[in-house]
């Protein structure tokens, strides 16, 4: 199927090399919903939960309170957070399986999570058998992936599973494959980029611990040497980053709550001089962090001057790509996949990040406006280096 028709877009093949784009069906205004889509499948990243960054294993939702969640960023447990009533976070509803301990926000979610892809992944004990070789399979990523983090091995995992658990296998291996395929050659440079220079030899370690801790018939074609680095550039290229925060989502709401005046201005102190905290400790680690795959919204390409935005505003998984500016019928709609910090630089230096991430060199309006400006590389640069930043939209 190479055209599909929603009421407000069109997803269509443009070219052999830019692959499948979508476009307006109607004039979009600035600030309208486009689409909302929950992933087929997602993943907290593996350092995000061992540092304890609490969400539903399932959608991603928070698992603490704002408070406790300002608490652990700044390291302070005497913190208290005034207008609770503005923490949406209901730790009532927070369920476990009996069997792990792996902790999810509903029961709804828990069964979710059990019919696709848990009773393959669960590991049976709440105490962590380091003998096991998912625990091995997740260890060895990480000692391949450190923070920032921008994959996991266990959303290939959870691939895998959903595979074994499908009724329909066929079904959920075509939903995988009209995710945007990759020559061999390329398939190995964006693997290698995934896991940086050091690690391009182990790629096949990786490859062989997860067959032996998955050996799932019908993937068989997954586990193959090119079949493993081909899974790999899937979620490197297609993968969108998540990330949900329950102070954040407090923040939101009392801003929007129309307290007084007085009590307003003594609130925004307060959220200046606890992002400041938390900043001390964590840095830019505010988040519970996580990937997914969106069939809707891969097929989105990317600009340096995009009209359109990814945003979590619902504090899970779900996504919703917004109008950023007034879309006319017909016109493509585009996000940015570069961070706000390599949006802001230098044609050569966004080209360069889009080069290495995501192999293909951009010719977007604004880069075509910038063609002649000397090939120079802006400052940030010297700091973040290789690093596979997905569009990361913090929630609002
Ligand atoms: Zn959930
Ligand atoms: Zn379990
Ligand atoms: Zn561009």
């Amino acid at each position: 199927m190479d055209v599909s028709v929603q009421n407000d877009f069109i997803i269509k093949m443009i070219d052999h090399e830019k692959g499948k784009g979508m476009f307006a069906n109607r004039p979009i205004k600035e600030g309208d919903v486009i689409l909302t889509e929950n992933p087929i499948v997602s993943c907290q990243f593996s350092w995000n939960l061992e540092y304890g960054y609490l969400t539903c294993d399932y959608c991603m939702a928070p698992l603490e309170t704002a408070e406790e969640n300002v608490q652990r960023l700044a390291g302070n447990c005497e913190m208290f957070l005034p207008h609770m009533g503005c923490c949406k976070t209901d730790k009532s509803s927070i369920t476990e399986c009996l069997a792990c301990g792996v902790k999810y926000c509903s029961l709804n979610c828990q069964n979710e999570a059990f019919k696709r892809y848990h009773s393959t992944l669960c590991l049976q004990s709440r105490n962590v058998d380091t003998n096991h070789p998912l625990v091995q399979l997740n260890e060895m990523w990480k000692r391949m992936h450190y923070p920032p983090e921008t994959a996991t091995v266990m959303l290939l995992a959870r691939m895998v599973a959903m595979v074994n658990q499908a009724d329909n296998k066929e079904e959920v291996l075509a939903t995988f494959s009209q995710f945007r395929h990759h020559t061999t050659n390329e398939t190995h440079e964006i693997a290698h980029n995934l896991l940086g220079e050091k690690f391009a030899g182990q790629i096949d370690i990786l490859r062989q611990k997860m067959q032996e801790a998955l050996n799932v018939e019908h993937v068989a074609h997954w586990f193959t040497p090119d079949g493993f680095r081909s899974l790999l550039a899937l979620i490197g290229t297609n993968a969108q980053g998540i990330g949900t925060n329950a102070f954040s989502r407090w923040v939101k709401n009392v801003l929007d709550s129309k307290l007084p005046e007085e009590e307003q201005r003594n609130v925004e102190q307060l959220i200046d001089v606890l992002y400041d905290d938390m900043d001390k400790v964590v840095g830019a680690f505010l988040n519970n962090e996580g990937s997914g795959l969106y069939v809707l919204q891969s097929s989105v390409n990317h600009s340096c001057a995009p009209n359109a935005i990814v945003e979590f505003p619902y504090s899970n998984y779900a996504l919703v790509l917004r109008a950023r500016r007034d879309i006319l019928i017909g016109e493509e709609i585009c996000i940015s996949y570069l961070d706000d910090c390599n949006m802001a630089s230098s044609r050569h230096t966004r080209q360069k990040a889009l080069r290495s991430l995501y192999l293909f060199v951009c010719n977007c309006e604004k880069c075509q406006a910038q063609a002649n400006d000397p090939d120079v590389t802006s400052d940030e640069e010297e700091d973040d280096d290789t690093d596979a930043e997905d569009v990361e939209e913090e929630m609002a």
